[in-house]
């Protein structure tokens, strides 16, 4: 604001020296040609009087001759006759410095004398103006415009250092209190409330939705590695334990022998599976290069296999003999893989399973004839390590980790996994995936 006022205003002062300077050149030019006219027009009235009649108010009027002599010399102050003046047979107009500073306009024009002994000579005719009262006009304009820009620049320094604690301020709360979260491992967020919605504003609720969100994750992935290291712990104390027991007894008793290793042997396939299953959750969150999956031929493999491997009833409809999907086929064969192996583990009766398309969505059903799941219970199994009957899905080898890697998967391939379950019924696991270009 200061540079631009500066500008501003030096702009105008000179632009307006110019303008007068230029002005008062001009009038000096008319008014001495107004004089070479009375010159000519009059040969014979009284010279001097003449010319003291045109005389400007602050200025002078001179014939020099070719010899440099002063034929005429008419001044209202003999200090404006101080004035150098040559011959010259050139016209010319200049401002030239006065002794006190101020300008002075000085017209030159070269003549033919017209009256007395000099008659018809050539002479250099020189009028002359100090501009006086422009030197005052000029300095009170430097005077007004100096008052002028201070005036602006009061209210405009006072409004700038408001702005700018207005604007700073929340920015240096908004370091401070990330100092603070680091230095005391903190998740502390900013207080919002009375606050304008400006884009300041915006940054600070972004800025506490993200604490929300890393808090969330950072105590999610707290509770996992407690809940990870309490469901290896229960295999290991079990392995310890039969382990001490063979130790004290087992060489002597053979059934505790061979109770104890089958024991020990399954704790290890459970931890193997466990830890397993801990890595494909953590491998899930990264989807490899997204390829055109046949959805139907991957359910027809993974069935079979199940009918080859457990003497169950496992029924496959399907609406189409193609359909594809792009995802990532390791990880879609793990979902439809956990959904049916759960199916097999909670129920007895037979399973039904069903592709078919739905809204340009690939919708993939298993149903069982179980006990079903309650209510309350149908969003919490999608939790890691969550189990609705601890024990029993210990006895089926389960983690509680199946259904989450399945939700996370279906996530990343921008679907959904849903479950519809009724108590004593059955339940039906449903995968919804947007189908790909064929
Ligand atoms: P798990 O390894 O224990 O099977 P999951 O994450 O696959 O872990 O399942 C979580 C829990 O949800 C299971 O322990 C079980 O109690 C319940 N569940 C899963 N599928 C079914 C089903 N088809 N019928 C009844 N309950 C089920």
């Amino acid at each position: 604001m200061l540079v631009l006022i500066i500008l501003v205003n030096t702009s105008i002062y000179f632009l307006f020296y110019k303008i007068t300077i230029d002005n008062e050149l001009e009038q000096l030019t008319a008014q001495t040609n107004i004089i070479v006219e009375k010159l000519a027009e009059n040969p014979d009235s009284a010279t001097s009087e003449l010319l003291f009649a045109f005389l400007p108010p602050e200025g002078m009027i001179r014939v020099i001759q070719e010899n440099g002599n002063n034929l005429k010399e008419q001044a209202r102050k003999g200090e404006y006759t101080q004035l150098p003046g040559e011959y010259s047979t050139t016209e010319s107009q200049e401002i030239v410095a006065g002794k006190n500073g101020e300008d002075v306009v000085v017209i030159t024009k070269p003549i033919i004398w017209n009256s007395g002994e000099q008659a018809g000579e050539v002479v250099t005719l020189q009028v002359s103006d100090h501009l006086i009262g422009n030197q005052e006009t000029m300095q009170n304009l430097l005077y007004v415009l100096v008052v002028a820009s201070l005036i602006m620049l009061i209210p405009t320094y006072i409004a700038g250092t408001f702005l700018s604690r207005f604007l700073v301020r929340p920015i240096k709360d908004l370091i401070q209190t990330m100092k603070e979260n680091i230095r005391n491992r903190e998740w502390k967020k900013i207080n919002v409330e009375n606050r304008s919605q400006d884009e300041l504003y915006e940054m600070e609720r972004t800025f506490n939705e993200m604490i929300d969100f890393l808090r969330d994750n950072f105590e999610k992935q707290e509770i996992f590695v407690s809940d990870a290291s309490h469901e290896l712990k229960t295999p290991i104390s079990i392995v310890k334990s039969y382990a001490q027991l063979l130790e004290r007894r087992g060489k002597e008793n053979p059934e505790l022998l061979k109770e104890s290793i089958e024991a020990i042997d399954s704790e290890a396939d459970r931890m193997k599976k466990l830890v397993e299953q801990m890595l494909a959750l953590a491998k899930n969150k990264q989807t490899g290069a997204l390829k055109q999956v046949d959805l139907v031929s991957l359910i027809e493999e993974t069935t079979a296999t199940f009918q080859g491997a457990y003497s169950r009833e496992i029924n496959l409809e399907k609406g189409m003999d193609m359909l594809v999907v792009n995802g990532n086929k390791d990880q879609l064969e793990q979902i439809i893989y956990i959904l049916i192996d759960n199916a097999l583990k909670y129920s007895k009766d037979k399973v039904k399973v069903s592709i078919s398309e739905e809204n340009s969505n690939a919708v993939f059903q298993v149903t069982d004839y179980g006990n079903g799941i309650p209510e309350e219970e149908r969003s919490r199994i999608f939790e890691r390590f969550y189990r609705i009957d601890k024990a029993r899905s210990r006895d089926t080898g389960g983690t509680g980790l199946g259904l989450a890697i399945a939700k996370t998967i279906a996530k990343e391939h921008h679907g959904d996994l849903s479950v519809t379950s009724e108590i004593g019924e059955g339940s039906t696991f449903i995968l919804r995936l947007p189908i790909g270009e064929a």
